[in-house]
């Protein structure tokens, strides 16, 4: 009996504590944590540097609402801004929220309505961010959407051309689909966007909630592609655990969110920005990212080698570390098998596994990772 609405299909672990890339359920069995709270815990759990921040600040102020100047939100958007191309940043408490704040923005600053985003994205859960994602499972049984989204095929700039008019407010694109099945745009497709953008007056939204902060190895993924987008959304992976969403965006937009226009009563909460900004002073450090490169490219390279072999293994994909094996159907008994071998991971779309290590795996982590998916999968193909 649950006291909860089953709007999650959970794993039958229940976590009692977790360190690192480790996680103990309550009959001490010890797993890899491969998921990292969905992109989340990018410092591994309860980082110590994290961990002191958070404390520092329990013991100062927890919540005090946005009537009064929070140092903290300083800090931490100039580190947003100096680490993206941004100017100015809105804060939140989830990915679905910056996204939220993004699409309002963009209306305003425009004064137009409609927005282009992508067959197989994921925007969040929001009435606005349901209207943006292009899936429609994610819009069954909710009725109406909020009007004037477009759907258009990714990595299709004829599609995205076809539907950009003078009514267009932006395009709203994961620059690595995340949820859709770690699917990467072609850097050509991604360039000509940000130009028809450019030439139409319409803005370049880049959520980056799930490949942000480090996770593909640079401060937000867009920066693998010499963009410059209008607006970045930040979330999962800011805060380290503790909810905290940010919209990044350029001076010219910042008149159009003037006082009274948008707001949150817990956006920018000290607990949460004490925690985002230790999380931010380790991972935009070049160093750290310059390892997670190496650490990423070298997982990459064994699981090529490794599952190159394996019939049922079409393509493995994805930057940094958020990476993607597509299994066809052989995705969900994949994930509960390498689950009961310590080994946790996810799914993405229909037919992915996804992995998402925290980036301070070791090298050990990562090798004991590798055994257990290479075993599962040699195992499964030598039962075909
Ligand atoms: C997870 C995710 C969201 C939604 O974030 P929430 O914090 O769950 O609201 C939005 N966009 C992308 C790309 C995501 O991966």
């Amino acid at each position: 009996m649950s006291f909860l609405f089953p709007t999650y299909q959970r794993f039958d672990v229940k976590v009692k504590s977790a360190s690192g890339a480790k996680l103990v359920d309550e009959n001490d069995k010890e797993y890899l944590d491969f998921i990292s709270g969905i992109a989340v815990c990018n410092l591994g759990h309860r980082h110590p540097d994290v961990q002191k921040a958070v404390e520092e600040q329990l013991n100062q102020v927890w919540h005090v609402s946005n009537l009064f100047h929070v140092s903290l939100q300083e800090d931490v958007a100039e580190l947003l801004v100096q680490y993206s191309d941004g100017d100015a940043v809105f804060f939140c408490n989830s990915g679905a929220e910056a996204n939220e704040a993004a699409i309002k923005l963009a209306r305003k600053y425009t004064k137009r309505h409609k927005i282009i985003t992508f067959e197989k994205s994921f925007h969040g859960r929001t009435f606005a961010t349901m209207s943006a994602t292009g899936q429609s499972k994610i819009h069954d049984g909710f009725g109406p959407l909020l009007q004037e989204f477009v759907y258009v095929p990714y990595n299709d700039i004829e599609a995205v051309k076809k539907a950009m008019d003078e009514t267009t407010a932006a395009v709203m694109l994961e620059v690595i689909q995340g949820e859709g099945g770690v699917v990467p745009a072609q850097a050509e497709f991604l360039q000509a966007v940000q130009h028809l953008c450019q030439e139409n007056g319409a803005l370049l939204i880049v959520d980056e909630v799930q490949t942000g902060i480090g996770r593909t190895g640079k401060p937000f993924a867009y920066q693998h592609y010499g963009l410059s987008p209008d607006i970045i959304t930040a979330a999962k992976g800011l805060g380290s655990g503790l909810p905290v969403g940010a919209l990044i965006g350029k001076s010219r937009l910042i008149e159009a969110f003037g006082p009274g226009s948008h707001g949150s009563t817990f956006g920018g909460n000290p607990i949460a920005l004490a925690a985002a900004k230790a999380t931010l002073q380790i991972i935009f450090q070049q160093g750290f990212l310059n390892e997670v490169e190496q650490k990423s490219a070298y997982f990459m390279e064994e699981l090529q080698k490794r599952l190159s072999s394996v019939p049922f293994i079409s393509t493995i994909r994805g930057k940094g570390f958020l990476i993607g094996i597509e299994c066809g159907e052989k995705q969900s008994e994949l994930i509960a098998k390498m689950r009961e071998n310590g080994l946790l991971v996810l799914g993405a779309g229909p037919s992915v596994v996804r992995l998402l290590p925290p980036l301070t795996v070791t090298m050990e982590e990562m090798d004991q990772a590798l055994n257990i998916i290479e075993n599962i999968c040699i195992q499964e193909k030598n039962s075909l």
